[in-house]
């Protein structure tokens, strides 16, 4: 089902809003008040991102003031986080958790990442001296779309987005989510991410959502002279998972490695 036609149970002010337009109406002589459902319709079309929603652009705001305050200073991440909202992409039962810096559920045992993780991540991909000098990510390959969250932030920092996602379910609930965003700049593949997608290669930007115990090969061959990929990997010396960050050079892939993090694990093949 399309997500604009769901019901909102937007906790922080929407309803509020669903109310008040056939009320406002009400007291207006001359144009009659018009049907509860067409006003409803109304305040969900505006919670999309081409006209920000009343409410929920507030709490976007605010969570983004949060993340700056915890040291996110990247403001192309902070406004690309600033104009998705959150909450289209997680389930209705959900929604009221959209802007708390928590993953959440997205079914089939997968999770939508942290916003502070996400933004981390976006804001190691911008930093890469390449990334500054061009000002956006370029050609962005996009491994684990999920529900299409971070895809949606990619197409806003990026030329071009390849998103692919080994859950076939998964893979057209993102298609449906991102429907009514109209991101054209984001293909979406179903298949086996571990062997990227050599048809789009190279990327300038590769980042991975899900966590393995080294990186494909294909990731480091399909990246880009001057582009850079991050991602979840097992640490050595049973660490746990970490941040990697590689940069690739005319015949150097330099690796670095950042802070702790917890990802769903990558797997082989599709389902
Ligand atoms: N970026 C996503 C986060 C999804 S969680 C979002 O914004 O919602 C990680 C996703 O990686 C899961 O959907 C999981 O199915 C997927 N995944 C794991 N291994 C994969 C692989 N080899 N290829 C493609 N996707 C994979």
């Amino acid at each position: 089902m399309n997500r604009a036609s769901r019901p909102t149970r937007f906790p922080l002010g929407l309803d509020r809003v669903v109310v008040k337009a056939p009320e406002a109406r009400a007291t207006d002589p001359i144009r009659p008040q018009r049907p509860l459902q067409e006003a409803a319709a109304d305040a969900r079309r505006q919670a999309l991102p081409t006209g920000v929603g009343l409410d929920s652009a507030g709490v976007r705001t605010r969570m983004v003031s949060r993340l700056r305050a915890e040291g996110v200073a990247d403001e192309i991440v902070l406004s690309a986080i600033a104009s998705v909202p959150r909450h289209a992409f997680v389930d209705t039962a959900l929604v009221v958790q959209a802007y708390e810096d928590t993953s959440l559920p997205i079914g089939h045992g997968q999770t939508i990442s942290k916003p502070s993780v996400v933004a981390r991540m976006l804001s190691l991909l911008m930093a890469s001296p390449y990334t500054r000098a061009r000002g956006h990510l370029g050609r962005v390959l996009e491994i684990g779309t999920g529900c299409g969250y971070q895809a949606a932030l990619l197409s806003h920092l990026g030329r071009h987005v390849v998103s692919i996602e080994r859950l076939r379910p998964l893979h057209h609930k993102a298609r449906e989510l991102l429907e009514p965003f109209r991101r054209h700049n984001v293909r979406l593949v179903y298949g086996d991410g571990r062997v990227g997608h050599a048809p789009n290669a190279p990327y300038d930007s590769i980042i991975a959502a899900a966590g393995g115990d080294e990186l494909p090969q294909s990731w480091l061959d399909q990246l880009a002279v001057g582009g850079r990929l991050v991602a979840p990997m097992e640490g050595s010396h049973g660490k746990g998972q970490v941040l990697m960050v590689v940069d690739r050079f005319e015949s150097d892939w330099i690796r670095s490695v950042h802070e702790a993090v917890n990802f769903v694990p990558l797997k082989s093949g599709i389902a």
